[in-house]
């Protein structure tokens, strides 16, 4: 039977719809000549992607492109069926481009079974992430790599590209800047799947490669001044990026 029916919450920030599914968020961002699907959550998400679609009152002919914030599991599910069968491109920074070939295979502090042994909280999270077979997502094929270099990508959104490693090394946020709002992926997220504890905070060192690094590229995203931060986990945050920033930097890392 079907993928659970999660949610979707349409204009977000404008033209910009949050789906979420097994506590994942990704995104369709509107713009003048398409859709932008950014990133694409557990592989159970194709479900939701045509419900989504339906529901704005697109088909997944309006679909231009992928864009990968990083290609983590839980963020590359259904790349890479996009890919094959509406034949968009997958785009991700070349420091994530290894990662979409073996995405349950990332570099983090320290293991995840302490987390998922002593963490009680997280546990629906987990539970909800291994029924929506996320931690075995499809690799994908053929990526378009971006890089440190590139400063927007010609897609629909027209985001331009604010580098933020430290949860991965490719780690990437898209400013949308008409719509005042940040697609900030996990650089921070309002809700950490791995501690359950609710954000703005950097992702637990089990899921990040590193948080030194994370805590300190944080201010490409304070410099937006962009009010909205659309994170990969948990709610919008709409208190201002500057504000998120100082909040992750006090939540300090678990
Ligand atoms: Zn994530």
């Amino acid at each position: 039977m079907g993928y659970p029916r999660d949610m979707l919450e349409t204009d977000v920030a404008p033209g910009v719809h949050r789906i979420e599914d097994a506590y994942t968020n990704w995104y369709l961002v509107e713009g003048d000549a398409g859709l932008t699907v950014v990133d694409c959550g557990v592989p159970t998400s194709w479900g939701s992607f045509q419900d989504a679609l339906k529901a704005i009152g697109r088909t997944t002919d309006d679909v231009r492109a992928v864009v990968l914030t990083h290609a983590h599991f839980d963020h590359v599910g259904f790349a890479e069926r996009a890919r094959k069968e509406l034949g968009v491109p997958i785009h991700v920074h070349e420091n994530d481009a290894p990662l979409t070939r073996h995405p349950s295979r990332y570099d983090h502090e320290r293991p995840r079974s302490l987390y998922l042994a002593t963490q009680v909280k997280a546990m629906p999270i987990v539970a909800s992430l291994v029924r929506n077979r996320a931690f075995w997502p499809a690799a994908i094929k053929e990526v378009v790599r971006y890089d440190d270099a590139t400063h927007t990508l010609a897609v629909p959104g027209d985001p331009i590209l604010v580098r933020t490693p430290g949860h991965t090394l490719g780690h990437t946020s898209l400013h949308l800047r008409d719509r005042d709002a940040v697609i900030v992926g996990d650089a921070f997220v309002m809700l950490d799947p791995y501690t359950g504890k609710r954000g703005p905070r950097v992702v637990a060192r089990a899921a990040t490669a590193d948080s030194e690094r994370n805590l300190r590229t944080l201010d490409a995203l304070a410099a937006t001044g962009a009010s909205k931060g659309l994170t990969g986990h948990g709610p919008a945050w709409t208190g201002g990026l500057e504000a998120a920033v100082a909040r992750a930097r006090e939540n300090g890392v678990a």
